[in-house]
């Protein structure tokens, strides 16, 4: 089912992208925003590996791609000042974001981003910074890999990737976020220990918030006004609880459903392109050039119409 959604997407993308995008001039009040987790050598051939990686050849392809059509990267203090219209957009502006905080971005994403003079931004788990362990995502969690070997009496792929390169594997430490941070890169939060806020109450809300801009505060002297939430966006939030964020300097909130961020007409929550392991080159163009930007809407439009339909208005 999975499968056959992605396929019609993209097929529609495909399509979409032949007969009007590709035609269009880039419009300079739309910004894409792009969302990466991992930039990690050898293809893991696991089903438990993350999905959301990507090989370093590909990122420099992607890193090159964006530097010879012309985008500005933007920090997301300059993406701020944009928004706010105290700087004015280029033709072509782009986005590009890490989420978690693993020792790849440090490792590898930062020297191949720099070779293309590309700025990254990161939303860091304030909480698992600097612990020396394997750090192992799931869907609906995580948890810290103490023992390695003991893991299983036969490790898979990713049991035998994590044993290859530990050091990829460990969430950054303080030392190389204020490195990077010194560097240019943007910082904004993910959270102090990665939880669901669908499934948080206003009180633990607020203390993930404050958790996380005080180790801010005491690690690199900053407040950031920016805040991804873990595990995505539709079920990731409470509405409800969304000026809690407000209340500890939080301004700008972003999620990963699909579509460009309209300068004019900012969403309360910003959308941002994930990038897969499968994307190709083409499927990135037509993310950043808009292929994609019907994608929510369309799906706005469908909970509005089948949820009546199904359960009653
Ligand atoms: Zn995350």
């Amino acid at each position: 089912m999975r499968k056959l959604k992605l396929a019609i997407s993209e097929s529609v993308a495909g399509l979409a992208w032949k007969l009007v995008y590709k035609r269009r001039q880039q419009d300079s009040s739309f910004i894409p925003i792009l969302c990466y987790h991992r930039v990690l050598p050898e293809f893991i051939e696991s089903e438990n590996s993350p999905i959301y990686t990507v090989l370093p050849e590909q990122f420099e392809a992607q890193m090159a791609f964006l530097a010879r059509e012309g985008y500005d990267s933007l920090t997301l203090q300059e993406f701020a000042e944009t928004a706010r219209g105290l700087k004015p957009p280029k033709k072509r502006s782009v986005l590009v974001t890490f989420d978690d905080g693993y020792a790849d971005i440090h490792a590898i994403a930062r020297s191949i981003a720099r070779r293309y003079d590309i700025k990254l931004n990161l939303f860091v788990t304030t909480g698992f910074i600097g612990r020396p362990e394997p750090l192992m995502m799931t869907l609906d969690g995580y948890y810290f890999q103490t023992a390695i070997a003991d893991r299983q009496e036969k490790p898979d792929a990713l049991g035998f990737h994590i044993k290859k390169y530990p050091h990829l594997w460990r969430p950054l430490n303080w030392q190389e976020i204020r490195e990077m941070h010194e560097d240019g890169m943007g910082i904004g939060l993910h959270g102090h220990s990665h939880r669901n806020f669908a499934r948080l109450g206003p009180d633990e809300t607020e203390a993930e918030i404050a958790s996380g801009q005080a180790a801010l505060k005491e690690r690199l002297g900053i407040t950031s006004e920016f805040f991804a939430f873990p595990y995505g966006w539709h079920d990731s939030y409470r509405p409800e609880t969304l000026p809690l964020f407000r209340r500890h300097r939080v301004q700008y909130l972003f999620g990963t459903h699909m579509g460009r961020a309209r300068l004019s007409r900012l969403p309360e929550i910003l959308p941002r392109f994930l990038i897969y392991q499968q994307d190709s080159l083409d499927t990135f163009e037509r993310k950043l050039r808009g292929a994609y930007d019907f994608i929510e809407p369309l799906r706005l439009f469908w909970d509005r119409v089948k949820r009546p339909l199904l359960f009653g208005a």
